[in-house]
C-alpha cells in the first residue's frame, strides 16, 4: 500500500511529488500520457507571474505571489533555466490609462511591486512597442522559465529522493476502501491511504468517480506562433496589454532559450483533447500583437501549437480535501497562474498529506539539488575539449541548428523518468526545436533512442503511442 499516490505529472502533481519526497513517504505518482509534462505544462506561456492581476482574497491571487517567491531558489536548486525580466502592460488607450490605475491598485492588495512608466521610459526599454503607447506598468518581479524542463526536474529529484513514476497508466475507476482507495489503471491496481487529484482537465472527471463535492471543467484553449531565434530580442520584458474580461490578453514573450512567443487566444472549447490550432485563432493573435509591438518579423514563425486551460466552474484554484470522501485531495482548475503557483501549491498540499498521514517523518536523505544535462554549446572551448576527451559522444553534433550534442541525448534518456520518445529528448535537450524543426536531427534521434533504449527503430514514437516515425523497410 503506497502513502499518497498522486495522478498526473504535470507541473502540479511532479511540484507535490518532489515536495513529498522531503518525508519518509511510499509516494507514486501515476500518469496517464507516456512522458513528465504531455498535458498543459507543455502547452502554455512560461511567464512566472508577478501576481498584482489576480483578483485580491482568491486562491490565485495568493498562489501566485507566494509561489513567485519561490521560484529563484527551487530553480536554482533543481538547475532550470528562470530568467528575471519583469513584464510591462502597456496602455493604448486613454480607457487602458484608467484600467493600469485599477491595476496598481490592485498590487497595492496583492503585496506586489509595480513601477509606473512613462511612454519615454517605456520605449526607451522597449524600442518595438507601439509609439502610440500612453503608459505603462512594470511589473520587475515577472519572470520565465522553462515550464516542463521544471517538471521533468522535480520528478527527477522526487524520484531521487525515492518517489516512483509510473508511465501509460490511465487512472479509471478509483473506490474507497476501509484502508484508503484501490485504483484501477489501463494497466494495474494500487492501494494509496491518499489520492491526490492533479490530472489538469480531466480532474472533474476523476473527482466525480469517488463523488466528491461537485465541479466542472471546462477547457478554454490558447494558441499561439513560436519564432526564431533569429528574430533576436524583439522585446525585453514580457509586454501585456491591458487585460480584457477573460483572460490576460495576447502577450508578447521571449522564452529562456531566446524563441519570441506571441499569444495565446482564449475560446472555451468542449474537446478536452482539442489542441488543434485554427485560422481565426492565429489570424486574431497575428492582428492582436501587431496592435501592441511593431516589426514582428512573421516570416520567422517556425511553428505554431496550443494550450488548454482548466477553466472550472468554480472560477478559483480548487485545492482541498474532500468533505464527502475524507483522504481524496483534488488539486483542480488549476488555470493561469497555476505555472508560477505549483511551489506554492505543493507546499500547500504538503501540509493537507500531513494533516491526514498524522505520523510522517522527515527523509533524512533528502537532497534538494539536481544538476541538469550539461548545455554543451555554452562551455568554454578548454571545458569543451576535456569533456570530448572523456565521452567523445559530446564531440558528435546530432542537432545543428542548436548544436545539440549526442552526449547530451544519450545522458537525458538514462536519466531518472527519461526520454523514450523523440518529443521527450526535444524537451529536455532541444533538438528539433530550430529552424528545421527536426528535419535534419530526428532521424539520427530514433536511432539513438532505439540503441540506448535497446529497441528497434520502427518501435520509436515521435509523441503518442500512435505517433509512430518508421513503419517499414522499403528496401531490402
Ligand atoms: C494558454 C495557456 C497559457 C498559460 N500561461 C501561463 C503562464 O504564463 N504562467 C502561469 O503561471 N500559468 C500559465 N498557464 C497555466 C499553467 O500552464 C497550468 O496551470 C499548469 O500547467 C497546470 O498544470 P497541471 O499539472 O495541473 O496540468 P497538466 O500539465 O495538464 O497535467 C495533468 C496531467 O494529468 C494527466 N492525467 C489526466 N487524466 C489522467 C488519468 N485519468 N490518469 C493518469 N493521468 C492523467 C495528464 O496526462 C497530464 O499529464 C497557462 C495555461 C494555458 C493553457
Amino acid at each position: 500500500m503506497y502513502d499518497v499516490v498522486v495522478i498526473g505529472a504535470g507541473i502540479i502533481g511532479t511540484s507535490i511529488a518532489r515536495e513529498l519526497s522531503k518525508y519518509e513517504a511510499k509516494v507514486l505518482v501515476l500518469e496517464k500520457a507516456n512522458d513528465i509534462a504531455n498535458g498543459t505544462t507543455m502547452a502554455n506561456s512560461a511567464i512566472v507571474h508577478s501576481g498584482y492581476d489576480p483578483v485580491p482574497g482568491t486562491k490565485k491571487a495568493e498562489f501566485n505571489v507566494k509561489g513567485n517567491l519561490m521560484y529563484p531558489q527551487i530553480c536554482k536548486e533543481l538547475d532550470v533555466p528562470f530568467k528575471s525580466i519583469g513584464s510591462i502592460t502597456i496602455a493604448l488607450t486613454d480607457e487602458d490609462v484608467e484600467t493600469l490605475n485599477e491595476l496598481e491598485e490592485r498590487s497595492k492588495i496583492n503585496g506586489v511591486p509595480v513601477q509606473r512608466l512613462t511612454r519615454e521610459e517605456i520605449l526607451e526599454r522597449e524600442p518595438n512597442v507601439n509609439k502610440e503607447v500612453k503608459a505603462g506598468l512594470l511589473a520587475p518581479t515577472a519572470g520565465i522559465v522553462g515550464p516542463w524542463e521544471l517538471a521533468i526536474a522535480c520528478m527527477e529529484n522526487a524520484m531521487e529522493n525515492g518517489v516512483e513514476l509510473v508511465l501509460n497508466n490511465k487512472v479509471e475507476e478509483i473506490e474507497k476502501t476501509e484502508t484508503g482507495f484501490r485504483i484501477t489503471t489501463n494497466e494495474g491496481i494500487y492501494e494509496a491511504k491518499v489520492v491526490i487529484n492533479c490530472a489538469g482537465v480531466y480532474a472533474d472527471e476523476l473527482n466525480a468517480k469517488v463523488h466528491g463535492e461537485e465541479f466542472a471543467i471546462k477547457p478554454k484553449s490558447g494558441e499561439y506562433f513560436v519564432l526564431d531565434k533569429r528574430s533576436g530580442n524583439i522585446v525585453n520584458s514580457v509586454i501585456f496589454p491591458c487585460p480584457a474580461k477573460k483572460s490576460k490578453g495576447v502577450l508578447v514573450i521571449p522564452t529562456v532559450h531566446g524563441n519570441t512567443l506571441l499569444g495565446p487566444t482564449s475560446t472555451p472549447i468542449e474537446d478536452k483533447e482539442g489542441n488543434e490550432t485554427t485560422k481565426e485563432g492565429l489570424d486574431y493573435v497575428r492582428d492582436q500583437v501587431g496592435r501592441m509591438v511593431e516589426n514582428i518579423p512573421f516570416g520567422n514563425v517556425i511553428r505554431s501549437f496550443t494550450g488548454l486551460r482548466a477553466t472550472a466552474d468554480r472560477g478559483d484554484f480548487i485545492i482541498e480535501e474532500s468533505k464527502k470522501c475524507p483522504g481524496f485531495i483534488n488539486v483542480a482548475g488549476i488555470e493561469s497562474p497555476g505555472l508560477t503557483a505549483a511551489p506554492a501549491i505543493a507546499l500547500e498540499v504538503e501540509g493537507l498529506v500531513k494533516g491526514i498521514l498524522n505520523d510522517l517523518k522527515p527523509n533524512k536523505n533528502f537532497n534538494p539539488y539536481r544538476n541538469r544535462v550539461i548545455h554543451f554549446e555554452e562551455l568554454p572551448v578548454e571545458e569543451k575539449g576535456e569533456i570530448i576527451k572523456e565521452n567523445p559522444q559530446y564531440g558528435n553534433i546530432i542537432c545543428r541548428c542548436e548544436k545539440i550534442t549526442e552526449g547530451e541525448i544519450v545522458d537525458c534518456i538514462h536519466r531518472k523518468g527519461g526520454a523514450t520518445t523523440v518529443k521527450g529528448v526535444k524537451k529536455r535537450v532541444r533538438p528539433g526545436t530550430g529552424r528545421c524543426q527536426g528535419g535534419f536531427c530526428e532521424p539520427r534521434v530514433v536511432e539513438i533512442l532505439a540503441r540506448e533504449l535497446g529497441k528497434n527503430m520502427d518501435e520509436i514514437v515521435y509523441d503518442g503511442p500512435e505517433s509512430r516515425i518508421l513503419i517499414g523497410r522499403t528496401k531490402k
